[in-house]
């Protein structure tokens, strides 16, 4: 089976195996764990900013951050395909007592005037406007990257209205390869970002927040809170640091191979509209004589795995367990349909 479906299905390698099983553990509810300690620093090292924060998942990351920025009847600003706002099981209400406004953003992707608008009177009858979060790349954008120029006008706004901006950062090495920025501009602008290291970049497990020292310890209570406070979870962090290390430069590959087999559909009579290919996502309409559903068993009788994200949208996702020789195998079976 060639999987598609998500960046979510990879498989620890050898390697990253190895290095799991050779790290040093500890506690890290005491923060003992050197692993998780050596993880934390050096993804704060890279975005230029005090503090890291380890967690089991990308939405505890969110919902943690959230939690940290906001007070209980606060808004929060965000796109409407936001997956902090459409997939994760309405947190923003559950966890923070928030609600949110949701913004029709370009394929994920909000902007400055956007936002000024978005923002409340100071009006006992109005939510209080607390917090923006943005996405990058942006999943139901087709994996879309922000024009950083644009976040940066967002800032602006966040300063002049003393509003808090985070960063769902799940996929952001890859918009950081795609446009060849510097981590530490995003560092410099976000009060929080929070990276997945268990996509593309092909850990197991895991997510980082990051922030100051004073909202990371302030994060570190509501992980706890959460559920989220980790023993031995060097395990976990050293797949991390191995991810780190060896998968970032390669994502340029994966982004390479959804062109490749973007353009190979973009041939055939059943490929709609599709999302401008930017990153490792490819998101297309399907018409004629296909709907998302028999295409999807289509491609799976040729052992291809996609989802259908809509009754007439497919998504396909590249990551490093796709390899170059599996997606001509999957140029040849679309030729074949
Ligand atoms: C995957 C993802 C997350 C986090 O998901 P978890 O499964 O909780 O790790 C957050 N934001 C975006 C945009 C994602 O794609």
């Amino acid at each position: 089976m060639i999987e598609y479906r998500s960046d979510t299905f990879t498989k620890p390698t050898p390697g990253m195996l190895q290095t799991m099983f050779q790290t040093q553990v500890g506690d890290d509810v005491f923060n003992e764990d050197p692993s998780v300690n050596t993880l934390q620093s050096m993804l704060a090292q890279k975005f230029g900013m005090e503090a890291g924060l380890f967690c089991p998942s990308g939405t505890m990351t969110n919902q943690i951050a959230i939690r940290c920025h906001t007070e209980p009847g606060g808004e929060v600003i965000c796109d409407k395909m936001s997956h902090v706002y459409i997939y994760e099981g309405g947190g923003i209400a559950f966890n923070s007592l928030c609600q949110v406004k949701p913004i029709e953003g370009d394929r994920g992707r909000i902007k400055a005037p956007q936002v000024t608008d978005a923002i409340n009177p100071n009006d006992i009858h109005k939510a209080k406007t607390q917090l923006v979060s943005l996405e990058n790349t942006a999943n139901r954008g087709g994996g879309s990257c922000y024009h950083f120029p644009d976040i940066q006008e967002i800032k602006e706004v966040c300063l002049e209205n003393k509003l808090k901006l985070h960063l769902d950062g799940a996929r952001l090495f890859n918009a950081i390869v795609a446009k060849d920025e510097n981590p530490k501009d995003y560092g410099n602008i976000f009060d929080s970002i929070s990276i997945c290291l268990s996509k593309g970049l092909g850990a197991p497990v895991g997510s980082v927040l990051l922030g100051t020292n004073n909202f990371i310890e302030k994060a570190r209570r509501v992980r706890k809170v959460f559920g989220g406070g980790m023993r031995q979870a060097g395990y976990m962090a050293a797949a991390g640091i191995y991810a780190l290390e060896n998968n970032i430069d390669r994502l340029a590959l994966d982004h390479r191979h959804a062109k490749e087999i973007a353009q190979a559909l973009l041939k055939k009579e059943f490929v709609g509209e599709m999302m401008p290919v930017e990153t490792n996502i490819i998101i297309f309409q399907v018409k004629g004589n296909y709907t998302a559903k028999t295409l999807t068993e289509e491609f799976k009788k040729q052992d291809i795995l996609v989802t259908a994200i809509s009754p007439s949208q497919i998504r396909m996702v590249l990551h490093l367990d796709v390899t170059k020789e599996m997606v001509e195998e999957t140029i040849k079976v679309i030729e074949g349909l």
